[in-house]
């Protein structure tokens, strides 16, 4: 009896961890995502009185029991305010997001998000609190509109008309021959990196989720483009908790804190002039991006010259 009766459970679930997978591809990027350990506990209710504040209390991670990833990270985000998570590749940034959306559970202290242990909050309640805009947005095969109002599906045609205003993607949306009603993804216009990230970004605006993850783009956009994205992501996380995982060093100047992180431990914490002072390893990142970037506009001026 226990033979069988094990994996008719486990179909169950299955079945019905998918159907509301394919009514929901963000819960369909959770099924993937995360490992089938991370349960709610039987006690579990939902957050209560979402304000956004984000506390990491002397969080230690490991993906393999024989390699730490974060050993010890200790910090606090107040409610409306931003921080900024830089340093090396490797050393640990996107594991802190995924911490918050609770991907994983800490293997030592705790995550909390207004001061209630995330493994204390049913799963649902956290991942409705946390707004996420990633590095590459998986469009739907339906139109830009659809797309937008993901974010809220009973959005009206105004509030997905401002969202993308706010988004600064509405100029790029009018003057398609379709509009909204265009359609995009695999089968319909192929939008470009940037013009996707803006409709994430637009989605998120409708979402109005309490705390915003920024995970910024690793490839280099090009300086215009940048700019309109830049001040899209400033519009999505005024009056929200927000967290910037930057692969460059050009959107943190602004963030309320800024943590660098070196092989999983914090190596230096303040505003981004109180790290230039410090002259350390961020104030070496930053000169190094510096050279970079000016390198690129002085091969990108001389292209132009030809
Ligand atoms: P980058 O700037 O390159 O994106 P990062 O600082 O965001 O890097 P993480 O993605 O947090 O780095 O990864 C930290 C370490 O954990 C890396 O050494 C990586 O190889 C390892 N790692 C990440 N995900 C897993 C996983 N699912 N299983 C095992 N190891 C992992």
């Amino acid at each position: 009896l226990m033979q069988i009766s094990i994996p008719l459970n486990f179909i169950g679930f299955l079945y019905r961890e998918i159907r509301q997978g394919l009514a929901d591809i963000e819960s369909m990027f959770d099924l993937l995502l995360v490992p089938a350990e991370i349960k709610d506990k039987p006690d579990a209710a939902p957050l209560k009185a979402v304000e956004g504040a984000i506390r990491f209390k002397d969080v230690r991670f490991h993906y393999d029991a024989d390699r730490p990833i974060l050993k010890g990270i200790d910090f606090e985000v107040p409610a409306g305010k931003s921080i900024a998570i830089v340093g090396p590749s490797g050393a640990g940034k996107s594991t802190i997001s995924r911490l918050l959306f609770r991907f994983y559970d800490v293997s030592g202290g705790a995550v909390e998000i207004d001061g209630q242990d995330v493994r204390d909050v049913t799963q649902e309640s956290v991942r409705l609190a946390i707004g996420m805009v990633p590095q590459d947005t998986v469009l739907f095969n339906d139109t830009i509109a659809y797309n937008i109002r993901y974010g809220r599906p009973d959005a009206t045609d105004e509030e997905v008309r401002e969202a993308a205003r706010m988004a600064q993607i509405q100029d790029f949306i009018e003057n398609l021959p379709q509009g909204y009603q265009s359609e995009v993804g695999e089968r319909g216009l192929k939008l470009s990196g940037g013009e996707k990230q803006r409709v994430a970004i637009a989605r998120t605006i409708l979402k109005a989720p309490p705390i915003l993850i920024l995970d910024e783009a690793t490839s280099a956009l090009d300086t215009h483009t940048e700019r309109e994205i830049q001040s899209a992501l400033d519009q999505v996380s005024k009056n929200r908790t927000t967290l910037v995982i930057a692969h460059r060093l050009s959107t943190v100047v602004n963030a309320d804190q800024i943590i660098v992180l070196e092989a999983g431990q914090i190596a230096e914490r303040g505003t981004h002039l109180e790290l230039l002072d410090k002259n350390g390893l961020y104030a070496s990142m930053w000169a190094r991006q510096r050279e970079a970037d000016e390198a690129e506009e002085r091969l990108r001026a001389a292209r132009e010259n030809d």
